[in-house]
């Protein structure tokens, strides 16, 4: 059971583990309108996708 907080991008809909990390795809989304890479690899999506059970 996992009981994780997790913060959403309002923009792009991802979840973070990091307030932080999610506060920073926020704002690049709303300034780029678009995600950054660098920000979404670290999102629990994708890290679900990587693990691949
Ligand atoms: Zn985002």
């Amino acid at each position: 059971m996992s009981d994780k907080v997790l913060y959403q991008c309002p923009v792009c809909g991802l979840h973070y583990e990091s307030e932080e990390t999610a506060k920073e795809c926020e704002a690049y989304c709303t300034q780029h309108n678009g995600c950054s890479l660098d920000i979404t690899k670290l999102s629990v999506e994708r890290s679900e996708a990587n693990k691949k059970e």
